[in-house]
């Protein structure tokens, strides 16, 4: 589903990513770990065209994402083609970022009904049915301030399937919750692994890498330094690095 091939990032002088290659499967879950600063915000950003890149490409079934390709040359897509993209990238981040003036409800219903055009009623039943899945049926027309953070994240969960998107990237979707709620959230992450869906995760939660991951892939300096299953890259590891990485958060 997801082809991300020799992609290179930088910020000025500063190279973020410096040629990274991953590749992901239909229905597969992949787990990016890695020291601060290694690029994994930046390369899930870049995934949802949040970040261009300098060089490389990025591909979602097929689909090259912000650019269009013709006769060997690389055309940018206007801004409008770039949100298109995106509604199918769905993106959890690490502080939810729900729409505060909005019950809860209507952040699920805000953009399929806007951006894909979905009739309201038909929007509201399957943000319903999506609320049930995350375990928050009754918080329906609550407001995000009025949630737990462990709430509100499986708002944000559920707001980003709510666009029935090809891949889920989430960027430590437990790093702001206070300990007792991250269980709930993990959960929440480990029902969708196990019903199919497409996710990239970045996360420090090694017991859920070792559970849900089909790849474990570990980044440092902008680059890949190994990925394989779980029982490899984090039982195993090959590369010193990742040795010593692993050392740290265990
Ligand atoms: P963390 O674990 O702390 O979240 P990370 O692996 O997600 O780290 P990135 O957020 O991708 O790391 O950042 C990689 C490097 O790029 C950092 O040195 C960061 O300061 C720099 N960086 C990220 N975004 C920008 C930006 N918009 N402008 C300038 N520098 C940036
Ligand atoms: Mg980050």
């Amino acid at each position: 589903v997801v082809d991300v091939h020799g992609v290179h990032k930088s910020f000025g002088p500063l190279q973020v990513l410096r040629g990274v290659d991953l590749s992901v499967r239909a229905g597969e879950v992949t787990v990016i770990l890695g020291p601060s600063g290694s690029g994994k915000s930046t390369l899930l950003r870049t995934i949802n065209h949040l970040e261009k890149v300098n060089r490389g490409w990025i591909r979602i079934d097929g689909e090259l994402i912000g650019y269009r390709g013709s006769r060997g040359k690389l055309y940018e897509l206007k801004e409008k083609e770039v949100r298109a993209q995106r509604t199918r990238i769905g993106f959890v981040f690490q502080n939810f970022n729900l729409f505060p003036h909005l019950t809860v409800l209507d952040n699920l219903v805000e953009a399929p009904v806007a951006a894909l055009r979905r009739p309201r009623a038909e929007a509201e039943a399957t943000a319903r049915r999506l609320l049930e899945r995350v375990g928050l049926s009754d918080k329906a027309g609550a407001y995000p301030r009025q949630l737990s953070g462990g709430q509100q994240q499986r708002v944000a969960i559920a707001r980003a399937l709510a666009l029935e998107p090809k891949v889920l990237l989430l960027d430590e979707p437990t790093s702001a919750l206070d300990p007792e709620l991250v269980g709930e959230v993990l959960d929440v992450i480990k029902d969708l692994a196990h019903t199919g869906t497409t996710m990239i995760v970045v996360t420090h939660e090694i017991g859920f890498a070792r559970e849900v991951a089909d790849t474990v892939v570990f980044m440092d300096g902008g680059v890949v330094v190994e990925q394989g299953p779980p029982a490899a890259v984090l039982d195993a590891p090959r590369h010193a690095r990742t040795r010593a990485f692993l050392g740290k958060v265990l």
